[in-house]
């Protein structure tokens, strides 16, 4: 199975025509990605990592521009990362402010050098509001590699990201299943 992101826009319609598509951001949603990785991990995972990313203080954002303005980092923040994902990823909005991604990588280092790009970008690409106010917001990834068992992979990322936004938030940990401590790592510029 192939997921590209040309293969993503090919089937949009159909996304919308089976609620996979989150309304907002016009990326999947939770629905779709949680299958994608179920389906990939039964036969393909090796090449694949899980990256979960949660905005940091994105409740202050909110309150000191507004939703509509929140509404459109996230939407910043989608196209973003679309831009820098190689092809045979995929990118959904799990909620809120959670985003996932499928990331397609041949080796462990370039996953995490991807997902530090990502958070570099984030950061960097900011919005101007109706009244020319720059807004930047920035994010915490955890990445762990995509197993057999998925959901598991799935909690690991999420671990991972727990660990990002305890070691300060705009960061990157990656975690991995074996062996623990010395495959754990921390990523911040
Ligand atoms: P942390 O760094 O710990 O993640 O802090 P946080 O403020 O990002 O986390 P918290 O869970 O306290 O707040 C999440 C905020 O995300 C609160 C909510 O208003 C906002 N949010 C969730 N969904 C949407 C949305 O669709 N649009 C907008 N504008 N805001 C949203
Ligand atoms: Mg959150
Ligand atoms: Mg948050």
């Amino acid at each position: 199975m192939q997921i590209c992101n040309h293969s993503i826009d090919k089937y949009q319609s159909k996304l919308v025509a089976l609620g996979q598509k989150d309304e907002l951001t016009d990326i999947a949603n939770r629905r779709f990605f949680m299958s994608s990785i179920k389906q990939l991990a039964q036969k393909e995972q090796s090449n694949y990592f899980i990256l979960t990313l949660d905005l940091d203080h994105f409740k202050k954002l909110n309150d000191q521009y507004g939703h509509a303005v929140g509404d459109q980092a996230l939407i910043n923040v989608a196209n973003t990362i679309n831009t820098i994902i190689p092809n045979g990823s995929l990118l959904a909005r799990l909620g809120g402010e959670e985003f996932a991604i499928l990331l397609y990588s041949d080796t462990r280092d370039h996953a995490i050098a991807i997902s530090n790009n990502i958070r570099v970008a984030i950061a960097e690409h900011s919005i101007t509001t109706s009244k020319g106010e720059k807004v930047n917001c920035t994010t915490s990834i955890g990445i762990s590699p995509l197993t057999l068992d998925f959901s598991a992979s799935m909690q690991l990322s999420d671990k991972a990201l727990y660990q990002a936004k305890e070691k300060g938030r705009n960061c990157v940990v990656f975690l991995n299943n074996i062996p623990v401590q010395a495959e754990n790592n921390e990523y911040k510029n």
